[in-house]
């Protein structure tokens, strides 16, 4: 179940966890070692902060149209909720 709404690191069930973006990121994390890393974060916060990491734009404020858009999956295709629900 997920805590205050949204589902956490620790309860995702995959071994990789990929992020992607409109503006061409894409990067492939071992989850345990994320999990180590970064602690047992929320995924909306996670993927927001691995996204600034990267150099990725669309956490920026003040958001426009077309920032780019990160999210769970590879280029062009994002995880289904399944991904997350385990
Ligand atoms: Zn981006």
């Amino acid at each position: 179940m997920p805590r205050n709404g949204t589902y956490h690191l620790a309860e995702i069930k995959a071994d990789k966890v990929c992020i992607a973006c409109d503006c061409g990121l894409s990067r492939r994390y071992d989850r345990l070692e994320l999990l180590e890393r970064a602690g047992d974060r929320s995924m909306p916060a996670l993927l927001l902060e691995l996204a600034r990491r990267n150099g990725c734009k669309s956490t920026e404020w003040p958001l426009t149209n077309d920032r780019c858009r990160v999210y769970y999956g590879t280029p062009g295709r994002r995880v289904d909720a399944s991904f997350f629900s385990g």
